[in-house]
Parts: C-alpha cells; sequence; structure tokens
C-alpha cells in the first residue's frame, strides 16, 4: 500500500484523536512507518528527529531491544491475566515494588491503570473515599488550576483546566474548581489577554499571586469542604509553562496551613524529564498521591497508576472494605513487564543523572539562543522540557491575532523541514526523548531555527500579498 491508499482508508474509516476530522480528512495524514534512536520515518521516505517523543513518553528512544524482548517473553509466558479475585502475577508485584523504590520513601502503594487519564479518574475516587473514611464526607472538591491537563476521561477532563474540553465536555464532573495557573509570560508578563502591557511586578511576585489564589480558593469553599488540590509540577500540554521559582515554595506554604490532600499529576514529569525521578523532588514537594504514566513504560505498551503514600493507603486499607475500582487492564503483565524493563534501562543507563548534569544543561544552552530571533518572546527549557513563545512584537512580547495560527504555521513547517515540535497556540514545545545525544540537540535547534526563519519569511510574503490586494482595491 502506498502512502494515498493509506491516506484514502484513514479517512474514510479513522477518527483521529483531537482532530478537526474534516480538515484532516481534506489535507490527509502523514503515514509513519518506523522509528530509530530519535528518528521517525513516513511513508514518504523523510526521517524527521522526533523532539516530542511522541507524546512526551518514549524516553528511551525507539527501537529498544530490551524492550521488545522483555514484552515478546511476557507474550508467551502469560499474556494476561488480572489482578481482580485475590490474584496477581509476577510482572505487576515487581514493579510495584520497583515504583515504590524510586518514589519518595512516605510513597509505599501503586494501583495500576492503562492510562494517564485513568490514573486521574482514580486520584479523584480515591481523594473522596479517603475524606469519607476520615468521617469527613464534605471534603469533596477538588481545586485544580485552568489550562492544565490530567487526560481526556470525563474525570480527566473536569479536573483538567483546558476552556476547549469543558465547552464540549457536556456538565463536568461535579465539585472541581480552578484556580489561575503560573504561566508568567502569558498571563504575568503580557497581562490577562497577552495585550502586550508590562507589568509592574516580576515573575516572582506572579507566582506568589498564583498561590495566593489557591488559598482564596480554599477560603471560599471552606477548608471543610476541600479534599485536594491536583497540579502538575510544570503544565506540559498546557505550553510547557515552567512555573516562577517562587510558585511551589509558597503552594508549600499555602498547603501547610489547611487540611487538604496534594495530588502531583506525574504523567510527563515522572521517571526523569526534569532531571529527577518525579518532578514533585525536583519541586521539594511531599505529594500525598501521584499519577503516572507515559514514560513508565517509554510509550512502549499502555499503563499508568497512582502511587499513593502512606497517609490515604493506610485509611484505605484499615478502614475501607472493598475499593470497588479497578480496570481489566490494571496492571496487565505485558505492560507491567515493559514498565519494569524501562526502569531498569534507566537505572543502568543513569538516564536521570545525565538529563540532570549532562542534556539538560545541555539543551538550556543551546536552547535559549533561540531568544535572540525576531520571532522568539521568550526561550525556556527546564531538564528536557523546552518552550518558545511566538510573538509580533519582541520589544513588548505583544501576541499575533489568533486567526493568522502563527504557532500551526510554525509547526507544519518545522515538520516539513524534519523536526518534530508541537504548537500550543502560538508557543512552540519541544520534550525530546531524554536519550538524545548533543550532536542531536544541535541538529534540533538548527531545524527549529529554520522552521522560525520560514515562518518569519512566509509571515512576511502575507503581509506582503495583503498589502498589494489592498493597493489595488482602493485603485479601483
Ligand atoms: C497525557 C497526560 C495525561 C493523560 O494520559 P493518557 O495516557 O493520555 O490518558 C494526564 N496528565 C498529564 C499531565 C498528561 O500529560
Amino acid at each position: 500500500m502506498n502512502t494515498e491508499a493509506y491516506r484514502q482508508l484513514d479517512r474514510e474509516h479513522h477518527l483521529h484523536p483531537f482532530t478537526d476530522f474534516k480538515a484532516l480528512g481534506e489535507e490527509g495524514s502523514r503515514i509513519v512507518t518506523h522509528a530509530k534512536g530519535v528518528y521517525i520515518h513516513d511513508s514518504e521516505g523523510h526521517r524527521i528527529l522526533d523532539a516530542m517523543a511522541g507524546l512526551w513518553c518514549v524516553n528511551l528512544g525507539y527501537g529498544r531491544e530490551e524492550l521488545v524482548e522483555a514484552a515478546t517473553v511476557q507474550l508467551r509466558e502469560l499474556p494476561y491475566y488480572n489482578n481482580f479475585f485475590k490474584s496477581t502475577h509476577p510482572p505487576a508485584v515487581k514493579l510495584a515494588e520497583a515504583l515504590c523504590r524510586l518514589a519518595p520513601s512516605h510513597m509505599n502503594r501503586v494501583f495500576f491503570t492503562g492510562s494517564g487519564s485513568e490514573a486521574n479518574d482514580t486520584v479523584l475516587r480515591m481523594v473522596r473515599r479517603y475524606w469519607t473514611l476520615e468521617g469527613k464526607p464534605d471534603k469533596q472538591w477538588v481545586i485544580a488550576r485552568e489550562n492544565s491537563y490530567h487526560g481526556s476521561t470525563v474525570a480527566g477532563m473536569s479536573l483538567g483546566g483546558m476552556a476547549p474540553m469543558h465547552a464540549q465536555g457536556g456538565p463536568t464532573v461535579p465539585k472541581i474548581a480552578h484556580v489561575r495557573q503560573p504561566y508568567w509570560f502569558g498571563e504575568g508578563r503580557l497581562g490577562e489577554g497577552g495585550d502586550g502591557e508590562e507589568r509592574r511586578f516580576g515573575p516572582e511576585a506572579f507566582g506568589r499571586e498564583c498561590a495566593a489564589a489557591l488559598e482564596a480558593k480554599i477560603q471560599e469553599l471552606g477548608e471543610e469542604n476541600v479534599a485536594a488540590f491536583i497540579a502538575e509540577p510544570l503544565q506540559g500540554a498546557g505550553g510547557a509553562i515552567i512555573p516562577p521559582a517562587s510558585y511551589w515554595p509558597a503552594v508549600k506554604e499555602v498547603l501547610a496551613r489547611y487540611n487538604v490532600l496534594l495530588v502531583m499529576d506525574e504523567v510527563i514529569c515522572g521517571f526523569g524529564r526534569l532531571g529527577e525521578w518525579f518532578g514533585s523532588v525536583y519541586y521539594d514537594l511531599e505529594p500525598d498521591l501521584m499519577s503516572i504514566a507515559k514514560g513508565l513504560s517509554s510509550g512502549y505498551l499502555p499503563i499508568g497508576g497512582v502511587l499513593v503514600g502512606d497517609r490515604v493507603a493506610e485509611t484505605l486499607i484499615e478502614r475501607g472494605g472493598e475499593f470497588v475500582h479497578g480496570f481489566t487492564y490494571s496492571g496487565h503483565p505485558v505492560c507491567a513487564a515493559v514498565a519494569l524493563k524501562n526502569l531498569e534501562l534507566m537505572q543502568a543507563e543513569g538516564i536521570v543523572e545525565r538529563v540532570r548534569e549532562d542534556i539538560g544543561p545541555y539543551l538550556f544552552e543551546r536552547w535559549t539562543t533561540l531568544a535572540e530571533h525576531p520571532l522568539v518572546g521568550e526561550a525556556r527549557s527546564l531538564g528536557l522540557v523546552g518552550a518558545l513563545e511566538l510573538v509580533a512584537d519582541k520589544t513588548h512580547g505583544k501576541r499575533f491575532a489568533k486567526d493568522l495560527a502563527v504557532g500551526n504555521l510554525c509547526r507544519d513547517i518545522s515538520f516539513d523541514l524534519g523536526l518534530v515540535m508541537r504548537s500550543v497556540g502560538d508557543t512552540m514545545i519541544i520534550s525530546p526523548p531524554l536519550v538524545i545525544t548533543r550532536a542531536e540537540i544541535d541538529e534540533l535547534v538548527r531545524l527549529a531555527g529554520a522552521a522560525l526563519d520560514e515562518t518569519a519569511r512566509r509571515l512576511a510574503a502575507r503581509e506582503q500579498a495583503d498589502e498589494s490586494t489592498l493597493r489595488e482595491e482602493s485603485r479601483s
């Protein structure tokens, strides 16, 4: 089958996630056929540097034979058995132990799911159950943040703060509130709506203001009604938003004053992305629960889970009776075997230390040179996550008009030049495999620079075309 044949069948039968079905039908999909290391290959013979690690998940890169082998061996041994009805199997038990060894010392239990969304569904049920068992059934409210991403099931979407998802999702799950996000460039520096008006205070004051918004919300709802605060260590899908340094210490101070659980959604930051095993460790937080998925198996097979701290686990175990929740594929043996091998490889190869001490700082050094580009209002990175803010006016950090869709233009150009960068509005983001080399980072930054140049050239050409149309119109 050739590219057109695949595109035709895809158009006729396949509804893609987060996609305008009609527009994609007209344009046609890119058919990715194979991959190796940090490169994907498509059916047209293009080799493309995957600076998104798939969807923030292929941390060990493509084509790792050890992971293929682990899956193959387990498929032969026991392809499936469940963990219901007083049963389990070696891969689930071994993975549970390995995870709890890597997690902060107060986290000694894990509940397995098939994905990050299911992990956050589990979180919602666990925190509400916990407070009920503690004799505080009114503690039901969960506070999350605007523009956060916690998955796409109904509970995941409700916990997340993505306005377009709420608009389509129908009524969301009750008793979930959202507070402002610590997005300095978008909402601090640029002001609400990115109007380009410089604020009088700096990022650190802004970070404290966002933490104060959490405290105000707890007081508004009443501490006796609030179960938990859930957040990503740094927001991924929202635009690789790195909070100001003041933010997490200030949030910690707020939470210390109230009896509210802390849930960290580690689906992206977990497993080395920030140069620690968990983002919570990087930010020195002690969460009660952590959602995990994505990098847990380097994306080779779907698996997620919730790491449960002793405080919550003891109540659920000692007083809970049956917890009536679980999935057919909770702790699937093949997925668990691959995740376990993935963690072993990460340890044997010192991947987390490498991100912290070598390749993370190198990415920062190279990536932030892009800040000099006329289109870039800010270039930031932490560990192996990076973002570029595209702006119309560099001096004032003023955004482009939304309908120009400059971020999408830059993303498409980047793809054509051989680099996967993703766009979130006019924020370009990267999250490359953790095994990326220095030479590959050089190539990544060179291609990103070329994509910026070409985006600027096309915008200028568009502007010229618009001007000549205007001249023509005024002449006639
Ligand atoms: C991807 C993601 C999820 C959802 O995970 P799925 O496996 O797609 O369900 C949840 N939280 C965060 C932070 C994510 O990035």
